[in-house]
């Protein structure tokens, strides 16, 4: 077992001389916490070019859930490599994106026999079922919650509603998407407490919204993360998607879920929505699903996926290599690493659980399998927001060689790879507390 040494000088000298050619050269508009130089990888361990190690808790954004170049995968992209690197489904016919859409449609995200659409990201996932929605249902108006976020294409950034920064500038967006909130408990918009609050978000829709704002016969669909990740890794009361999926069919509204962070055996489950036991209409997957290779996948019965010829494509879609990487995956999340994202998962919650008891500013623990959020705070009993201390936190952690990431406003994901060993989980813990305790100190 590596245990990461606490680097003193970060960048090194070869780090730093990237991430000045990266200043010259690459598009500044990345929010980098700080300057990791990612050289090569291997489970959960990444390496810079000045051999420093890091434990990677982030998982290349939740995107590596195999862990860092898993011999399997890489070894089905090195064949797949070698036979047919790229030929267009737009117009052309290829095994492991037939084979990869039977897979995905076996996995029963969706009601009866499902259709897959192949993108290359989370966003076209989205952009996919958004327009894909409007044309079924001949509707204009969507629903999406605030904290979401969708992706950076006008559509999806139109639904995103996570930080004011990603739309300034941008406006306008794609109209008659209205913004509700989300099922946010610890910070409840109604102030209310679950479950005495008797799920007043979802009332609040029928009662309030569509009575006097947005009639629900023109409300094509209703985009939701089954559980919220950009937006703080915010996971809704048990009943949440249960009652949204019944009103949503009462005005035959489409449910979309967003299942690009959560999907592909993150929260110890395929689909996260199978812990809130609902079927969605649409569901758009990404991020976890090829181990890194870009790929992402929109999903819908076939009687929804009723676009004719041409009506929507993409030509890197459904990449051969993508495909081949994510049928290993999903092979590899059967077999064992859904079990272990569960039992790992329930380690780390466990683990925070006890630091909460000694640190002050961790105002709350939340997660499923391996989507765990810790929101810091200022005051534990009043709540205020934590402001830089979050930010002081991650880069403290990277320091000792735990590479962290934010999400929301005060919150700290925790979504390292599904392979995670004991051992990893226990450094993992040990480095988080005391970057808390010298932030706090
Ligand atoms: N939906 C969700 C829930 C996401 O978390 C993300 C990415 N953070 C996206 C969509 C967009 O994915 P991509 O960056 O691959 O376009």
């Amino acid at each position: 077992m590596k245990y990461p040494r606490i680097h003193t000088s970060l960048p090194g000298p070869r780090a730093a001389a990237m991430i000045a050619l990266d200043h010259s050269f690459v598009s500044p508009s990345y929010t980098r916490l700080y300057p990791l130089v990612a050289d090569s990888a291997r489970g959960l361990w990444v390496s810079d070019p000045d051999g420093n190690v890091f434990l990677d808790f982030t998982a290349g954004i939740a995107v590596c859930s195999t862990g860092h170049c898993h011999p399997r995968v890489v070894q089905a992209i090195k064949e797949q490599a070698d036979r047919l690197l790229h030929m267009s489904g737009t117009d052309f016919y290829y095994t492991p994106q037939i084979l990869m859409a039977q897979k995905l449609a076996s996995l029963k995200p969706v009601e009866g026999d499902a259709k897959v659409y192949f993108g290359n990201s989370g966003a076209e996932a989205v952009e996919a079922a958004f327009k894909l929605a409007r044309r079924h249902t001949r509707r204009e108006l969507n629903i999406a919650f605030f904290g979401a976020f969708h992706g950076r294409t006008m559509g999806a950034l139109s639904l995103t509603a996570s930080k004011t920064i990603q739309k300034k500038n941008y406006n306008p967006m794609v109209p008659g998407i209205t913004h509700v909130p989300y099922p946010n408990c610890y910070r409840c918009p109604w102030g209310l407490s679950h479950p005495a609050c008797g799920l007043a978000c979802v009332n609040w829709l029928e009662e309030m919204l569509f009575r006097t704002t947005v009639p629900p016969e023109e409300v094509a669909a209703i985009f939701v993360e089954p559980i919220q990740g950009e937006g703080g890794y915010v996971v809704p009361p048990a009943e949440f998607h249960v009652e949204l999926s019944k009103l949503a069919r009462k005005y035959g509204i489409l449910l979309v879920a967003d299942e690009v962070q959560s999907g592909m055996g993150r929260t110890g489950n395929m689909f996260a929505m199978e812990l809130f036991g609902v079927t969605p209409d649409i569901v758009a997957v990404a991020k976890g699903i090829a181990s890194g290779l870009p790929l992402g996948a929109m999903i819908a019965p076939a009687q929804i996926m009723d676009w004719e010829a041409g009506s929507h494509a993409s030509t890197f879609g459904g990449n051969p290599v993508a495909c081949a990487a994510a049928l290993a995956t999903i092979q590899l999340l059967q077999e064992s690493l859904m079990a272990n994202a569960r039992t790992r998962g329930a380690q780390l919650q466990q683990g925070l659980i006890e630091l909460q008891k000694e640190i002050e500013c961790i105002g709350d623990v939340r997660g499923r399998g391996l989507m765990i959020g810790v929101e810091l705070v200022k005051d534990r009993a009043t709540r205020e927001r934590a402001g830089d201390r979050r930010n002081a936190v991650i880069q403290q952690a990277f320091r000792r060689g735990l590479l962290l990431l934010g999400c929301g406003e005060n919150t700290i994901r925790f979504c390292p790879a599904l392979t995670i060993s004991e051992e990893e989980a226990n450094v993992g813990l040990e480095i988080f507390a005391e970057a808390l305790r010298a932030v706090e100190a």
